[in-house]
């Protein structure tokens, strides 16, 4: 079958002929139908992560089931939405509530299958979701209803859980509280439309890139601007001099978080969304951290529970209540895949999905 392969940091990606073993005991073999270009998968190969090549790249997908392992009880013919973090459900941190920490998930590549000519394969995050086919342990796919178009429900997976799960979960936004987003990629976009959802008010989006003004104000945004030197006192402008109740940093640099740090109010909450790099250090005053008593903290995977979250989230697409067309800036076939990163890379569009004929 055909995948998006990576074949180290800084080269071009192609799409290459592998192969994958068949589903073991309670794995299953999912035909993908579609898979969104993220952010993170720029990350496997541009220098940031540090993964094992050659890789498959893709991690937000939807699909479905056409070969279930022994003992796999998820039906042939279901419609799923992979998960890049599932949960073990015994360690200490799924047996505290809290499986978006789960011990057993740390690598971002693993090994599956191999390439033509018999080189080992890796897959991102389990799954390697860029490709016709993925062999997943069934702990890594959602059951969703089989009428969710396959590019919608492909950004429950990782942008729209990780930006809903964020305002709700990680920062728990409250009806008319104030919201500044920074960096417009599908995750920020997602902040935006779950923060409309919550009721913030003002809601202002942030971005380098103009273009993502229309695409914020359609997202949820109630004001754009760019981060030029007057950012501050504008953001201050629109909430009363005292800045936002809640920042969120959608980039992963540390001069993006702290930019969101200044934005926000005293006693306020940044909450970092973007994955960074490890040589990106942050400095803040000591003086600063006291006076301010704001409260700084990471959401991974939106703090959410996938197995409990996509379904609801499935739902709220399907009634109309969370539109996510303004998220969607194009669909490729996957020979188009490498063009859709170069976009990415440029910042340009919101999310970039790459749908594979039924
Ligand atoms: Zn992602
Ligand atoms: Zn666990």
């Amino acid at each position: 079958m055909r995948a998006l392969v990576a074949r180290g940091p800084g080269l071009p990606l192609r799409v290459e002929q592998v192969r994958l073993p068949p589903p073991g005991p309670g794995e299953l073999r999912v035909r993908v139908r579609a898979a969104g270009v993220c952010h993170s998968d720029l990350s496997m190969v541009n220098g940031t992560l540090a993964p094992a090549y050659p890789l498959v790249l893709g991690h937000e997908a939807a699909g479905v089931v056409v070969e279930a392992g022994a003992g796999a009880r998820v039906p042939v013919g279901t419609q799923v939405v992979l998960n890049w973090a599932p949960a073990c459900r015994a360690c200490w941190f799924c047996r505290h509530d809290e499986p978006w920490l789960c011990a057993a998930n740390t690598a971002p590549a693993q090994p599956r299958g191999e390439t033509a000519d018999g080189t080992p394969l890796h897959v991102t995050l389990g799954l390697g979701a860029f490709a016709e086919e993925v062999v997943v342990s069934e702990a890594a796919v959602v059951p969703v209803p089989v009428d969710l178009p396959p590019e919608r429900a492909a950004l429950l997976g990782c942008a729209v859980l990780t930006g809903t799960g964020a305002v709700r979960n990680t920062a728990r936004v409250a009806a008319g509280q104030s919201v500044a987003v920074i960096g417009l990629g599908g995750v920020g976009l997602s902040v935006l439309t779950a923060a409309r959802a919550a009721g913030a008010t003002p809601i202002v989006a942030i971005d380098v890139a103009e273009a993502k003004r229309d695409l914020a104000l359609a997202a949820g945004a109630s004001d754009f601007l760019l981060p030029d030197d007057l950012l501050s006192k504008r953001v201050r402008a629109l909430t009363e001099g005292r800045g936002v109740d809640h920042a969120f940093e959608c980039v992963g640099r540390a001069a993006t978080i702290h930019t969101a740090w200044r934005l926000t109010r005293r006693g306020g909450a940044v909450t970092v969304v973007g994955m960074g790099g490890r040589d990106d250090p942050l400095s803040l005053a000591a003086a600063d951290i006291f006076h301010s008593a704001r409260t700084l903290r990471s959401s991974v995977y939106g703090s959410s529970d996938p197995d409990r979250e996509v379904p609801a989230l499935a739902r709220q697409v399907g009634d109309g209540t969370l539109d996510l067309a303004p998220l969607i800036s194009g669909l490729v076939p996957l020979d188009e895949a490498p063009t859709a990163f170069d976009r990415l890379a440029r910042g340009e569009g919101a999310r970039w999905v790459v749908t594979f004929p039924d």
